[in-house]
């Protein structure tokens, strides 16, 4: 069953700059897809027409039978977690409530929002000494912790990342990588994940679109075909 459709998706920004050719590409619900490529193909344009952070100039992009362009973006905001490569966490408010903010914003109770909060940040691998800290205190790792944390506690069907693993060193970046398979296979959101990073996308990948220069769809493939071909 199918989740996001692309159908003929394309953006030109203003001034010219032709990012993403027609996009025409199915991702079924619960997979994780990413999107590969170098920089400059079109990923992040082609990610955020998904939630219309950027609004297509050509063709559409369907959510669960939606026209997204039909959908008022803060409703369709509220619906998809983002995650972006700065964990972009509002730096004078503890980590609990960076994360507890959501849920307060659909209208939990304080203290409730704080508990969900807290289950949050264990479930992303978050020792709880840290949440009461601000985030400047926690290592760049962490910090991406507490952004997915975050991401999930709309919990949204759909979660959006954008190069959330790139700022961080190698050996965090691996952790953070299990972790996300690990939740994944107990959560079985649909994710769209941006990389540019081949490896990671064969790794963390059901599906695999990769990106060429000029914003086309190169190939769309598990990662078992890519790695044959
Ligand atoms: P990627 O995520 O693969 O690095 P992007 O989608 O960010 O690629 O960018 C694709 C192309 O669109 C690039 O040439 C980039 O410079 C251009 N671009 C991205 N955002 C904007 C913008 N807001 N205005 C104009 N050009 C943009
Ligand atoms: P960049 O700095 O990567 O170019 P932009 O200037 O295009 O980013 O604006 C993106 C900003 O909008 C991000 O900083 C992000 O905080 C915010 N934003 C937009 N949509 C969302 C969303 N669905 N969830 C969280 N933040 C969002």
């Amino acid at each position: 069953e199918t989740a996001i459709r692309f159908e003929g998706a394309g953006k030109t920004y203003p001034g010219g700059t032709a990012a993403v050719e027609a996009l025409d590409l199915e991702i079924p619900r619960g997979s994780l897809t990413v999107f590969v490529g170098p920089s400059g193909c079109g990923k992040t344009t082609s990610l955020r027409m998904i939630n219309r952070m950027v609004e297509p100039t050509s063709g559409r992009v369907v959510v669960d039978g939606r026209d997204v362009s039909s959908v008022p973006a803060h409703e369709l905001r509220r619906s998809m977690g983002y995650v972006m490569q700065q964990s972009g966490l509002m730096p004078h408010r503890t980590v609990v409530d960076n994360v507890a903010t959501v849920p307060r914003l659909t209208g939990v109770p304080k203290r409730r929002a704080r508990e969900r909060a807290r289950e949050l940040l264990a479930t992303v691998g978050l020792d709880v000494q840290l949440a009461e800290r601000y985030p400047a205190q926690l290592s760049g790792g962490q910090q991406q912790r507490v952004g997915v944390a975050r991401a999930l506690a709309a919990d949204p069907p759909v979660l959006l990342m954008d190069e959330p693993f790139s700022a961080v060193d190698p050996v965090v970046r691996q952790d953070l990588q299990r972790e996300l398979l690990d939740l994944q296979q107990r959560l079985h959101r649909t994710i769209v994940f941006v990389t540019h990073d081949i490896d990671e996308a064969v790794l963390l990948g059901n599906r695999v679109a990769v990106f060429a220069t000029g914003g086309r769809l190169a190939q769309y493939a598990s990662p078992e075909e890519l790695l044959r071909a």
